[in-house]
């Protein structure tokens, strides 16, 4: 079963896709994390990544869906992920759908995080001077804010008109309470588990 982590840039969606990942023993599927990570290595992929990101900007849809597929081909995959941060525009979430059509799999819900902007600049601005997130600089943020609502927003409708489950999570509460709504949107386990 594929959970989706849906929001915009410090919805929270990583600090909860960590807590559920390890309650579930599920893994946590981040492609930001996945390309810091390839950043970091200093491979092909991070070099052409790296500027991108730090501007705020998004990386292609072709790039992203090849990254995609290898890690839900990965084994420990196959009983279903968390993703976060994928899908991020309409032809990524139309990719997903044909990829896990192929493979038999299907989106079990949706979490779609809901949290006022103000709240989402305050976060930002905490984190990075927490982490150092080349990407959370005021102009960054703002890019990432306008590419979230040009491009990752419509994902949502896209959703919705496939009549794919989401779920909305008030995103705007302390850590634990979130995920306590989840769990209570899981019924406390995930739907359909192993069916993926
Ligand atoms: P995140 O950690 O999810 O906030 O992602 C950090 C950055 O990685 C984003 O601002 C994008 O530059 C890039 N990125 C992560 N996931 C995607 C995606 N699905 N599509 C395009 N770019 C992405």
């Amino acid at each position: 079963m594929i959970t989706i982590l849906f929001g915009p840039p410090g919805s929270g969606k990583g600090t909860q896709a960590q807590v559920i990942s390890k309650r579930f023993g599920l893994p946590h599927v981040s492609t930001g994390q996945m390309l810091r990570d390839e950043v970091g290595a200093g491979s092909e992929v991070g070099r052409e990544a790296e500027p991108i990101m730090k501007s705020g900007g998004l990386i292609s849809d072709d790039l992203m869906v090849r990254i995609i597929e290898h890690r839900l081909g990965q084994p420990d995959a196959q009983h279903g992920v968390l993703l976060d941060g994928f899908p991020r525009t309409v032809p990524q979430a139309h990719e997903l759908d044909e990829m896990l059509e192929r493979t038999g799999r299907e989106i079990g819900v949706v979490l779609f995080f809901d949290v006022p902007e103000e709240e989402l600049k305050k976060r930002i601005e905490r984190r990075s001077e927490i982490d150092h997130r080349a990407d959370d600089t005021p102009e960054a943020y703002v890019q990432r804010r306008r590419e979230y609502e040009e491009k990752s927003a419509p994902v949502i409708g896209y959703y919705e008109d496939r009549g794919t489950r989401i779920e909305y999570v008030n995103g705007n509460a302390p850590i634990d309470t979130v995920t306590e709504s989840i769990l209570t949107i899981f019924g406390g386990q995930l739907p359909a588990r192993g069916v993926a």
